[in-house]
């Protein structure tokens, strides 16, 4: 048996100094003989402790195995029979703290790189389509049921998935001119590339999906609506899409932009295609980014490819707080981003014109242990300063917006505007209507999102199923 190689196989990237100034990816993936040798360091262990760490089960040694031999169709099928969307979650989930943290070799070497492998095997697929054979399962036998999915998100997506392969009648309405949720308005081009969120809801339409673009629920129809026009269910996956803000005097500045604001026009409106696309952006040369998350990282980054001298990241905790995945933070450190960490602003001043031009900050330093468990970060007396900035991104997360529960009656709401559902099912206590993702979580990750969804789709056909 040839001996076990402790480190995973590196994957190629672009390098720092020429990503920082383009969008196009920057993991380049594993060339056929990278992923064998990766897929090799998998010792296929009896009790697959990586499919209980993914949140949608996925099976992980089997999509594997079929990778080291060589049966790539087969490979696609193992993996896709628990996720629809394996392309996606090959380049963002946070594998580092669910599959690959389970994985047997972490106890004594590098855990097997199992999302570098899912992203292998998803863009396999999608180059691949003449060699997959046709579809591996008939048709199901339609049921009759017509569900509602409000919010084309992972969610969303997961959902409208699970129900059209049970052969219910699935319409998935969502109130952007595109479907993908966050992954196409939020996470930018170079972690995640379009065509590929594009490639796997075009996947989920081809399961039978009926796709309703354009459509504000709440305002075109409300969800007493849809039930009442032959609707049997209907599923809440709108996410959390409120930009929270910090209150601080000055933050009504020209210049300071929402996290969700500017990414959605980074993203979704396409001012990074500039002069191809006009969306106007207005980027400063010092820019500063407040929080310590994906979000934050993502506009950070976004920032320094549009142009910007300048970007800094202010964080009130240290780096080890950090809620951002680790291998997005090391490589917005490679580009160039200046980390200002245990700091926190406490207002903007501006230039008489309206527009900002600095913001004052306070030193924190570390306290004792909080309600989140990590330790609270608390005011150094008298260690004011002023960074000087023509652009602010403020990234402290999102709420859900509160549309759907002001014009849904019997929908129960946390005092942060969360929907109200039962953990195992995504029941909410409004009868016929589901909902998981981040409106019931909060801001959280995809899997997270779609292994909620799965378990509603579950859930779902079960009641429709009588
Ligand atoms: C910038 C950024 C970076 C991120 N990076 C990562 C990462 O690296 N890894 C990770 O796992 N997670 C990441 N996340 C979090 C992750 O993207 C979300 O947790 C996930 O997308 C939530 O999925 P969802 O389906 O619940 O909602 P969403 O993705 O928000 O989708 C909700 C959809 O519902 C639509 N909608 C809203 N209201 C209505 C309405 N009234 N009628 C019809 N449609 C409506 C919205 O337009 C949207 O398309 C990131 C989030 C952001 C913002």
């Amino acid at each position: 048996m040839p001996k076990l190689n402790l480190n995973r196989v590196e994957m190629p990237r672009q390098d720092p100094k020429e990503r920082a100034h383009n969008f196009n990816e920057v993991a380049l993936g594993y060339s056929e003989e990278q992923a064998l040798e990766e897929a090799n360091r998998c010792i296929q262990c009896p009790k697959r402790p990586c499919v209980d760490g993914c949140p949608v089960s996925v099976d992980i040694p089997d999509f594997i195995a079929a990778l080291r031999e060589g049966d790539m169709p087969k490979a696609v099928r193992a993996l896709k029979g628990k996720n629809s969307l394996p392309g996606i979650c090959g380049r963002v989930c946070p594998q580092e703290s669910q599959c690959e943290e389970a994985c047997t070799l972490n106890k004594r070497a590098a855990p097997v790189a199992i999302g570098r492998l899912e992203r292998y095997v998803a863009d396999w697929e999608r180059t691949h389509p003449e060699e997959l054979g046709g579809p591996d399962e008939p048709p199901p036998e339609p049921t009759g049921k017509r569900v509602a999915v409000v919010g084309s998100g992972p969610a969303g997506l997961t959902v409208a998935a699970d129900l059209a392969r049970l052969g219910h009648d699935v319409t998935m309405f969502e109130a952007l001119h595109v479907a993908g949720g966050v992954l196409m308005y939020g996470i930018p081009e170079f972690r995640l590339p379009k065509d590929i969120v594009q490639g796997e809801v075009n996947y989920v339409k081809s399961l039978g999906v009926d796709l309703v673009l354009d459509a504000v629920i709440g305002k075109i129809d409300t969800i007493d609506e849809l039930l009442g026009n032959g609707y049997d269910a209907v599923f809440l996956g709108t996410g959390a899409g409120l930009p929270m803000f910090m209150n601080l005097p000055g933050e009504n500045l020209c210049g300071i932009y929402s996290a969700n604001e500017f990414l959605t026009r980074t993203n979704l409106m396409k001012a990074y295609l500039y002069p191809e696309y006009d969306t106007p952006l207005g980027m400063g040369k010092r820019v500063a980014v407040i929080g310590g998350g994906n979000v934050a990282m993502d506009s950070a980054r976004c920032a320094l490819r549009l142009g910007a001298k300048e970007v800094y990241v202010v964080y009130r905790r240290s780096e080890a707080e950090m809620p951002a995945r680790r291998e997005e933070v090391e490589n917005a450190m490679e580009e160039g981003i200046i980390f200002k960490f245990l700091t926190n602003p406490t207002g903007f001043l501006g230039d008489g014109r309206g527009w900002v031009s600095a913001m004052e900050c306070i030193q924190m330093e570390l306290g004792e242990p909080d309600d989140s468990g990590r330790r609270r970060p608390v005011p150094i007396a008298g260690s004011d300063f002023v960074i000087k900035v023509d652009t602010v991104v403020v990234a402290l997360g999102t709420t859900p917006n509160p549309l759907i529960a002001s014009t849904t009656p019997g929908l129960e709401t946390t005092r942060r505007g969360t929907v109200v559902a039962d953990e195992s099912t995504g029941k909410t206590v409004k009868d016929c209507v589901w909902a998981g993702g981040d409106i019931v979580t909060g801001a959280a990750t995809v899997i997270s999102a779609m292994g909620a969804g799965k378990r509603a789709a579950a859930d779902i056909d079960r009641f429709l199923k009588g």
